[in-house]
């Protein structure tokens, strides 16, 4: 059976098997550094591309490439890079794609170190870049300048829940000569495909709903052509960003339930949602499945599902927020998103607080929000526990 034909949860269940001469039901780890050859000729032939042998981690393992070619296939790209964390895979697009004297145009409302590696790190390498508000395809047009060479968006933007329309900004970065490098974590690949859509290049943290479970930091990049993909893979050799055999199991033991896992969170967050937007405390909320989120209709349409990221804000502002955020008991004040328990946290001032100022300003990082990462719990029990908190405020 060609497991690239088969449907999205056959995929996931059987995407990441290997060759294995005992027919173990899970992939092996082969936690190994190195790789014998069987004589001088044999590893002559493998370093120089002749023979596709394991030579070292770093560059390849068995275990590892499982899961790169289980994610290529839920992606639909030519083949995947896993990498250490999100930030390398982040960091390995910029450094693949980008040298001295070129341009990046970026969303605003991005991850926040993504953006602080750009402008207080890279810049020093003379690369220049731009973050502008990306839903407004006007906007991006008129951000490109001659030295653009990467389009960089993420939809739903982290935190503001801005949706991106990702086949507007396939064609535009295509009409241009620009690569579209989309970062998909929010959404994994059982909610939205951007290289489907047109996109060059696809990322994730897999800290996040691929893995599910809050137990590893990983990342992984999928491009849509080879000759993309080399380069990456190249790049990532030499950083020495590789992924670690044994986290590629726990990876590939928390993909197998994605499908599962999201449509529940998501089916919560819908709910959640809907409790938040009706209390009289909360001054706004933005999640994609409520009709009151402005690009509504670009989330219907380029995403499988709404997910289970919310942003609100409280009339009472930041105060209020710190009011509930220390009287909740289920949802743990933590960052990160995506797992199977609901985390609640403060943007300005924890994951996006190197951003400047201004930036967060212009990028609707408000003191105010608040973003809530919707877990599989029972639903009575998250509506209850919010319920309480906002009952302190
Ligand atoms: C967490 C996250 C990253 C960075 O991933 P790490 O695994 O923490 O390095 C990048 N983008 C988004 C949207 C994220 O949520």
């Amino acid at each position: 059976m060609n497991i690239t034909e088969c449907g999205f949860n056959t995929k996931l269940i059987h995407g990441g098997e290997i060759e294995d001469q005992f027919k173990s039901a899970t992939t092996p780890i082969y936690q190994t550094s190195t790789f014998a050859f069987d004589n001088a000729d044999e590893g002559a032939k493998c370093f120089n591309g002749e023979s596709a042998g394991y030579i070292y981690t770093r560059i390849g393992n068995p275990t590892i490439n499982a899961l790169e070619k289980q994610l290529a296939a839920l992606e639909n790209g030519y083949g995947g890079i896993a990498v250490s964390s999100g930030m390398a895979a982040v960091n390995t697009v910029y450094l693949t794609l980008l040298s001295s004297g070129d341009h990046i145009v970026s969303t605003d409302a991005i991850y926040g170190p993504a953006r602080s590696i750009m402008e207080n790190q890279l810049i020093r390498f003379g690369i220049q870049s731009t973050y502008i508000n990306t839903t407004n395809i006007d906007v991006v047009k008129n951000a490109l300048k001659p030295n653009t060479k990467l389009l960089y968006i993420e939809t739903p933007a982290n935190p503001t829940m801005d949706i991106t329309d990702i086949a507007a900004c396939a064609k535009l970065a295509h009409e241009n000569g620009i690569l579209l490098v989309v970062d998909n974590t929010f959404c994994s690949p059982y909610l939205q495909n951007p290289l489907n859509l047109g996109a060059d290049i696809v990322f994730h943290s897999m800290t996040k709903s691929i893995n599910g479970h809050a137990d590893v930091v990983a990342g992984i990049i999928i491009a849509k052509e080879k000759n993309i993909y080399t380069k990456l893979r190249n790049m990532m050799i030499g950083l020495g960003c590789n992924m670690d055999p044994h986290q590629a199991y726990l990876v590939m033991r928390g993909l197998k339930t994605l499908s599962i896992r999201i449509e529940r969170a998501q089916q919560n967050a819908q709910q959640v949602a809907a409790y938040l937007e009706e209390h009289p405390k909360v001054a706004w909320i933005k999640y994609p499945g409520l009709k009151s989120h402005p690009q509504h209709d670009i989330a219907e349409h380029q995403m499988k599902g709404s997910g289970s990221m919310i942003s609100f804000g409280l009339k009472g502002g930041f105060e209020a927020a710190k009011v509930l955020m220390n009287n909740l008991h289920l949802a743990l004040l933590a960052v990160s998103l995506g797992g199977v328990e609901t985390l609640i946290q403060h943007p300005a001032s924890m994951t996006h607080a190197k951003v400047s100022k201004e930036g967060k300003i212009k990028a609707g990082i408000t003191d105010d929000l608040i973003r809530l990462s919707v877990g599989i719990e029972d639903l009575n029990d998250i509506i209850a526990d919010l319920e309480n908190g906002l009952r302190q405020v």
